[in-house]
């Protein structure tokens, strides 16, 4: 199916051919016709699958077909959670709104405020911004949402998480009602699904293919390794493989730093990029990895959302993530878009435990490999894939059930439990039925 079946219009279809798009993906073909019909939208997406075009279009198409936006107004807000995505997000709504005459604007923390209050006084149709920094312009009337139409939660798994939810409850709160609200994520546990009923109307259900997937093209498997033994195993496969650009995800700010300047010291070209770093840093970092300049990118979970880098050919967890779905992030930086990928995990004993819902989670068992002379010492336990679990019967339920169990047992009616009265006997003690 092409993009013109889509009834977009032709500045967008020009926007679209000069990105080298041809077909929407499936996520698009479902939520781009939902939206331009005005519909409120939860979309569980994976990861790398065209979820920011999908709802970047159809608001545009709306944007461009409504009135002009005033002074210090904004028309679209879209929230994401870290600033590279807010970064990520602003260019891909530039790159499709080329062709048509919006204004879009970007607003994260850790730079000036002052340069993003001016670009704010003539308004903007497309207001991008991160929490923090937007509550921040928010508390100086920097920006006014009277006019507002959209709001886009990207992300909205980790918008909506104990960490953010306050911030975007204020935010919401000064938002007007009359709005169309779309909220995308890779990953939708039971309580964010409640959560955001309450910032939606009559919402669309979106789903393609199962949530908390990895993609089919990623190539998945772990070695099992002494944690002591991960640099010299990482810097072994990068040379055994000649492997030229990887991302490698590690868990804290202190590891990202220590081992990019192990693996320099073992003449292995790499940065760091974390939340710790400044924003020209991180930018930096980012910049030099995708010129090539750098070979590995060590990056913490702030990282994981948003980068897109394309063709990213692999990704290695260096340590898993003690949150499971945190893996199903790190690991949708490469296979995007339908590009085959490679996603390495090394796993030493201590880890077991973040192996095993991992695997729950992505109902996968990853393949084992052993790499030569790192034979652990510290056996990995074995992570079989558990069953799925049957839903236990309420509690109610498994005592009734077991009482008429019983009672059909010692030969008791099971109606209802309920006592049943005394037939009437005759003075001989018989019952007077015959
Ligand atoms: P996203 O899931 O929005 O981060 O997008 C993942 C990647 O897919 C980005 O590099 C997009 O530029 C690219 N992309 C989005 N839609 C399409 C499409 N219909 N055809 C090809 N590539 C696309």
């Amino acid at each position: 199916m092409p993009f013109s079946k889509l009834d977009l219009i032709q500045p967008l279809l020009d926007a679209l051919h000069k990105s080298g798009y041809t077909t929407p993906s499936p996520i698009q073909q479902k939520v781009i016709p939902l939206i331009l019909n005005g519909r409120d939208i939860m979309a569980a997406a994976q990861t790398g699958t065209g979820k920011t075009a999908g709802f970047a279009l159809p608001v545009l198409q709306r944007l461009s077909e409504g009135k002009r936006v005033s002074a210090n107004s904004a028309r679209c807000l879209i929230l994401t959670p870290t600033r590279e995505l807010a970064e990520q997000v602003h260019q891909s709504v530039q790159k499709y709104a080329a062709n048509l005459s919006l204004k879009s604007v970007v607003v994260y923390g850790g730079v000036k405020i002052n340069p993003q209050m001016l670009k704010l006084r003539r308004g903007t149709d497309v207001l991008v911004a991160t929490p923090g920094r937007l509550l921040d312009l928010m508390e100086q009337n920097a920006v006014s949402f009277t006019d507002l139409e959209f709001l886009v939660l990207d992300e909205a798994d980790r918008m909506l998480d104990m960490g953010f939810l306050p911030s975007i409850k204020r935010i919401i709160g000064k938002l007007p009602k009359n709005r169309q609200t779309l909220l995308f994520s890779a990953t939708f546990s039971e309580s964010i699904k409640a959560i955001s009923q309450q910032f939606l109307t009559n919402p669309a259900l979106v789903e393609t293919g199962q949530t908390n997937t990895t993609a089919t093209t990623v190539k998945q498997w772990i070695y099992p390794v002494d944690k002591k033994q991960k640099p010299a195993l990482l810097s072994y496969l990068i040379g055994h493989h000649r492997w030229d650009q990887l991302l490698v995800f590690v868990r804290t700010r202190r590891g990202a730093n220590r081992l990019s300047v192990d693996l320099d010291k073992r003449g292995i070209k790499a940065t760091a990029i974390h939340g710790g770093k400044s924003q020209g840093a991180r930018n930096r970092a980012l910049a030099e990895f995708k010129s090539g300049e750098v070979t590995v990118l060590v990056a913490t979970d702030v990282a994981a959302r948003g980068l897109d880098i394309e063709q990213m050919p692999l990704v290695i967890n260096y340590d898993l993530p003690n949150v499971a779905e945190d893996y199903v992030h790190r690991i949708g930086r490469t296979g995007r878009a339908g590009e085959k990928g490679s996603a390495i995990s090394l796993v030493s004993a201590d880890e077991v435990d973040d192996l095993r819902a991992i695997q729950d989670l992505i109902r996968q068992q990853l393949e084992r490999r052993i790499a030569d002379g790192f034979e652990p010492q510290h056996s990995l336990p074995e992570t079989p894939l558990k069953s799925p679990r049957k839903k236990k019967p309420h509690k109610k339920k498994l005592a009734k059930a077991q009482l008429n169990q019983a009672n059909k047992k010692s030969g008791v009616s099971q109606n209802k439990n309920k006592r049943r009265k005394p037939k009437p006997t005759n003075k001989a003690g018989k019952s007077n039925r015959t």
